[in-house]
């Protein structure tokens, strides 16, 4: 599935291509045919599924489409809702980035900050403004933002909204919103008191739900090999001397990573590309294209690159280095053991990346099982560093302080899970 299929049109698509995106996640594959159709949506989806560009793709594709009918000064025909401030600038990035081969202009405003710039923009004239309640309701009181042409409606995250105690803010901009409109509803749960206020925003709305990030396929295999950080590759190596492993991705976090790993991969006569943001985009298809046709056993892949990467019977996704952001593990496991077959996710764990595999477990609410006696075991007794998330400084003295490999290394080890089926 690739985005034209979901009638995107090109400027959007041109725009989509730059960030990367090739194929659309599902709620963006359930949800942009819908609100191209003008039709209202529920959607039940949390943060990290694809939300913001499943409503912001076909918001600015209509204003695009409708440009010419709207005459004089900009008015604000789409009204976008959110809780907090960093979700509301989130989302005007994403509009940004989505709309800059359209003639779309949106802004932001949201409360704690002086007022002064934001309504200078909205004097300027803006298409989309995105919104936190309570500083919209104090423009508005103030008469700097009117909704009267407001088209397309937003409320975004409504389970924090309630939760954050909005519930009277939203009820009072709904009072304020014209009657006739498009509107969409994305909460990540749905309680009765949820429902109820979707059902007084809503007319007749198509439903679209997607599984929420934190959960994991029981379809895959999961482990973790404590390593130091100087002995991955040989720990890579030594797991991809099982001739069983046929198709493998290698997720690193970053491009130079990927780069890296790669040249040792190649060294070892063992066949893999690398994907990432720096490589032109046939570089990145020809590669995976090698991939899918089994030319090449590994590939490489920064988190951005691989996210839309679908590669059938995928047998094993290996995390060379942690995500710092927890749902990213999820997004990056899940490109194995898809459709029922069987999958293996290994994550290399170094002494900085302790504190995201305790993230990751709780987010996933389970332990990873330890990968105990390879050859390139770290030392347990080594403690985790006390802060949830290192900060950049304590990772780079980690970096220095890093013991050196163990000394009593075998080679030619199997992993527990290898061999599984796909
Ligand atoms: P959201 O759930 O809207 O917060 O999006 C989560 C992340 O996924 C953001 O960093 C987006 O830039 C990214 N993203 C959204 N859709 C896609 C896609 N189709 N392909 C690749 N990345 C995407």
């Amino acid at each position: 599935m690739i985005f034209k299929e979901l009638g995107v049109i090109d400027p959007i698509l041109k725009a989509l291509e730059e960030e990367g995106y090739t194929t659309p996640t599902p709620i963006q594959q359930q949800t942009i045919p819908h609100l191209l159709q003008k039709k209202d949506v529920l959607g039940c989806a949390q943060t990290g599924t694809g939300k913001t560009a499943a409503f912001a793709i076909p918001i600015l594709q209509l204003l695009h489409e409708n440009r010419n009918s709207y005459a004089g000064k900009r008015q604000i025909k789409s009204l976008i809702v959110t809780p907090t401030r960093e979700l509301a600038i989130q989302i005007a990035d994403s509009f940004d980035a989505y709309g800059r081969h359209t003639s779309i202009r949106n802004t932001v405003i949201f409360g704690g900050v002086s007022q002064h710039s934001q309504t200078n923009a909205i004097k300027n004239g803006v298409d989309v403004l995105v919104a936190t309640p309570g500083r919209l309701l104090d423009l508005i009181a103030q008469g700097f933002v009117s909704l009267a042409h407001v088209e397309l409606f937003v409320l975004d995250e409504a389970d924090r909204m309630l939760d954050m105690g909005f519930i009277h803010d939203v009820k009072k901009l709904l009072q304020l919103l014209p009657k006739q409109r498009q509107s969409l509803f994305f909460s990540a749960t749905m309680p009765p008191q949820i429902l109820t206020l979707a059902g007084s925003i809503l007319t007749d709305p198509v439903k679209v739900e997607v599984a929420p990030v934190s959960s994991t396929a029981d379809t895959i295999q999961q482990s973790v090999y404590f390593v130091d950080k100087a002995d991955k590759p040989k720990l890579l190596v030594d797991i991809l001397e099982n001739k069983e492993i046929e198709t493998v991705l290698v997720f690193t976090r970053t491009k130079h990573g990927a780069d890296r790993v790669c040249k040792t991969l190649s060294k070892k006569g063992i066949k893999a590309e690398a994907i990432h943001g720096n490589k032109a985009q046939n570089a990145r298809q020809r590669a995976l294209t090698n991939f899918k046709n089994k030319e090449i056993r590994v590939l490489v892949a920064t988190d951005i690159a691989a996210r839309g990467i679908d590669v059938d019977e995928l047998q094993y996704v290996i995390n060379y280095e942690l995500p710092n952001i927890p749902e990213t593990y999820v997004h990056r496991i899940g490109r194995t053991g898809r459709a029922g077959n069987n999958g293996t996710a290994f994550s290399f764990c170094d002494q900085e990346e302790k504190a995201y595999l305790k993230d990751i477990q709780k987010l996933i609410n389970k332990q990873l099982p330890v990968e105990e006696g390879h050859p390139y075991a770290m030392d347990p007794s080594m403690p985790m560093p006390k802060a949830n998330t290192p900060k950049k400084a304590e990772q780079h003295k980690a970096g220095f302080a890093e013991k050196k490999s163990n000394p009593n290394k075998k080679r030619f080890f199997r992993p527990k899970g290898a061999g599984a089926k796909s």
